[in-house]
């Protein structure tokens, strides 16, 4: 047996890397489960090139918990480690590193500490859990196998093995902190989180699969089973293939290899691939989204040469698309930084520019390939559309292509569309498109049914962020507004070939104004005479669409702050339509109080329409109506 010091200038680095990564600590199989894929991949690699001339066969894996002796093995069938070898990759180099990976990090604190916690951590990692690690490896050369032990200080100690079969186990006696890694699901969980799709197959046991009931065997008789090794990973998943080998059924299987509990299909996936300027692969999937942007955060996986890493790919993955699912599998993010450090690197920002510009593309495709079948995934996907076009200027661009505003009655506009279509029909005294909207179809019935009546088109617009969707579609789109149905009053606001005549002269014009503006609360009501159809309601609330937006936008945060309004109180118009009969019976009527009675149940029912009559007054109007139909 020879014995030795690891060259640290550290006493002891075990208790650091302990304390260091204390919320990490699972991560430890991770990191000795790549160092056997690493080398096993390494074996065939070399005798591929002739390199090693040894049976490559088909190497795998086997984690083993020997709970009786608090053990966890990590077998391998890779290259495996001469004594030299041990005694530079692990004595010097993985030791060192350890230190330097101290000495960088151990005053990073905070929000940060996230991603640096991902970093590989290597070997040494095994320290986090185990109080002894030994190492038994035998090498693809032809030399003798070694052991190698160490117990957390800085000695070591080697000795000859005999171990005949090649590759390397590594076995951790695990602390009596860290026993929960010697409990068979708390290993598998590990396993499944973080090496589902690596590339060599990893037993963990053995499992009973039934086989096909041998012919001529009766009903009643049990199928034979047989045990096989329990192999917990798929080394070859979807995204590691060409797109060309896949087709839409493999997409949709490795969908729910990803979220087994997930029982809804996605809507459609995209397949990620590039190996220039940066190396990427991956498939995203579109689900249906609900209108709820947080909950649908956290989906996406990250993976390092099918190594999961983390499923929180914000600074990587621009923020609109946090809301698809999937994998990314990149070699080339740096996981060793912080978060703020990774959004400013170079590599990340192409790798986000190409993620926008892939999605782009694929929804133009769909969009151009068949626009009836994107037409009816618009609903579930266009929170995500829209938030894109919100946040990224370059993603607002190419959306022109394939944004969709559809109408009240699911006629579906592209921006484009609306202008060449609606343009002729509404437009405002300064000839721009006054493109009119809803956003809740009971609450804005009323108005919508007037609009459609007039001729006019009426979009249906439902999302949280319209109202910051509009704003900016206004300010890039030359000569459009966006007003909502119940908005500033539509006959004010779009140009007519053909004036209506009012009724009423401007003798009884002022005199409707004096009775109104007597019993209408001045704080709640700007009244407005209006020469419409007869047939139009006499009176017709309305909320002026600028002063609604901006709070819209101060509820759904940002944007709408600017003017300072932090408590704008609700203001509307009351726009009294003096063609309608009834306003010559409110000025015919001789009593004030018949007057009176008039005008407040004109004003009620106006109210009503805007879902405004709540409470104390809608109980009054009750009352009111009984009294009048009795
Ligand atoms: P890294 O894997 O980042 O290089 P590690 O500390 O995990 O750092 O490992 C140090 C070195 O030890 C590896 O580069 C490799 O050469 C060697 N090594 C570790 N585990 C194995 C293994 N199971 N089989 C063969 N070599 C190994």
């Amino acid at each position: 047996m020879s014995k030795g010091t690891i060259n640290v200038s550290v006493d002891n680095i075990f208790p650091l890397i302990k304390k260091f990564l204390y919320s990490d600590h699972e991560i430890f199989l991770r990191e000795l489960i790549s160092n056997a894929t690493d080398a096993t991949v390494k074996l065939k690699y070399l005798t591929s090139i002739g390199e090693a001339k040894v049976d490559y066969g088909n190497p795998m894996i086997e984690i083993k918990i020997d709970k009786e002796n608090k053990k966890l093995h990590i077998i391998d069938q890779g290259i495996g480690m001469t004594k030299d070898e041990i005694e530079k990759y692990i004595n010097e180099i993985a030791f060192s590193g350890a230190e330097e990976f101290l000495e960088k990090y151990k005053d990073e604190s905070g929000d940060d500490k996230g991603i640096i916690g991902h970093f590989g951590l290597g070997f040494y990692s095994a320290f986090m859990v185990a109080e002894k690690v030994e190492i038994i490896s035998k090498s693809f050369k032809d030399e003798p196998a070694v052991h190698w032990e160490c117990d957390g200080s800085p000695e070591y100690a080697t000795e000859a093995s005999d171990k005949t079969d090649r590759g390397t186990e590594i076995i951790l006696h695990i602390a009596e902190d860290s026993l929960e890694f010697l409990e068979e699901a708390r290993i598998n969980e590990l396993l499944v989180k973080y090496n589902k799709f690596m590339p060599i197959p990893i037993k963990f046991g053995m499992r009973t699969e039934t086989l096909p009931k041998p012919e001529g065997a009766k009903e009643e008789d049990a199928a034979p089973t047989e045990e096989v090794d329990n192999i917990i990973n798929n080394p070859s998943p979807a995204w590691t293939k060409q797109p060309a080998d896949l087709n839409p059924d493999d997409y949709k299987s490795f969908y729910r290899e990803l979220y087994p509990m997930q029982f809804e299909e996605p809507l459609f996936n995209i397949h990620l691939n590039v190996d220039y300027p940066f190396n990427l692969t991956g498939i995203l999937y579109f689900p249906k989204m609900t209108n709820d942007m947080n909950s649908q955060k956290d989906k996406i996986q990250l993976y390092q040469n099918q190594v999961f890493v983390t499923d929180n790919v914000e600074g990587i993955v621009p923020e609109f698309l946090t809301m698809l699912r999937g994998v990314i599998d990149s070699p080339d993010i740096p996981l060793n930084v912080s978060r703020s450090y990774l959004q400013a690197d170079g590599a990340v920002k192409k790798i986000s520019s190409y993620i926008t510009r892939k999605v782009a593309d694929k929804l133009k495709s769909l969009f151009n390939s068949n626009r009836e079948e994107f037409e009816q995934k618009w609903n579930d996907i266009k929170i995500v559309i829209e938030y894109g076009m919100l946040s990224e200027d370059k993603f607002y661009e190419k959306a022109q292509a394939f944004a969709l505003f559809p109408t009240v009655d699911n006629t579906y506009f592209t921006i484009e569309e609306l202008k060449e279509k609606i343009k002729p029909l509404q437009t405002d005294k300064d000839d721009k498109l006054v493109v009119l909207y809803a956003s809740n179809k009971d609450e804005q019935h009323a108005y919508i049914d007037a609009a459609k009546e007039k001729g006019y088109e009426v979009l249906f617009l439902d999302s949280p962020i319209v109202s910051h969707l509009i704003q900016k579609l206004e300010s890039t789109e030359e000569n459009v507004v966006f007003v909502r149905v119940d908005g500033d009053h539509i006959d004010n606001l779009i140009k007519k070939d053909e004036e209506q005549i009012s009724k009423l002269n401007e003798e009884e014009k002022k005199t409707l104004k004096t009775v109104l503006t007597e019993m209408i609360p001045q704080d709640k009501f700007t009244v407005q005479l209006e020469a419409m159809d007869s047939k139009a309601n006499p009176f017709i609330i309305t909320q002026p669409e600028f002063m609604r937006r901006m709070k819209e936008m101060q509820q759904s945060g940002g944007g709408g702050g600017m003017f300072g309004m932090g408590n704008m109180p609700d203001m509307y118009n009351l726009v009294v339509n003096t063609n309608n009969e009834l306003i010559g019976e409110i000025l015919s009527t001789k009593t004030a109080k018949k007057k009176e009675r008039l005008v407040n149940q004109a004003l009620d029912l106006a109210r009503l329409s805007q879902n405004l009559l709540k409470g104390e007054e809608l109980t009054t109007f009750i009352k009111r109506s009984f009294e009048m139909i009795k």
